[in-house]
């Protein structure tokens, strides 16, 4: 049992402070790109795991301690993340 991407989205604005589901990333295992809101999220483990939805490869896991976020992205081979113009 999986959720999709918009599941997680509090976890990950906990940690990072930016709306992670309209973020793009390429999955570093076949290289397709899309929104985190697309991507399959398991949360029944310790933390969170969201798995690329063309090959199910590990794309981010996010575990939050009682002090910290854990946040690994080895398996994107790119975040984009929108951000609008840029300042100055
Ligand atoms: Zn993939």
């Amino acid at each position: 049992m999986h959720i999709d991407g918009n599941g997680a989205a509090g976890m990950f604005a906990e940690a990072l402070g930016v709306d992670i589901t309209t973020a793009v990333l390429t999955c570093a295992g076949c290289g397709d790109s899309g929104p985190f809101a697309q991507a399959q999220v398991y949360d029944q483990g310790p933390g969170v795991v969201a798995r690329c939805a063309t090959c199910e490869a590990v794309l981010a896991r996010l575990v939050r301690t009682p002090t910290d976020a854990w946040l690994d992205l080895r398996g994107a081979r790119s975040v984009r993340l929108p951000l609008g113009p840029a300042a100055g």
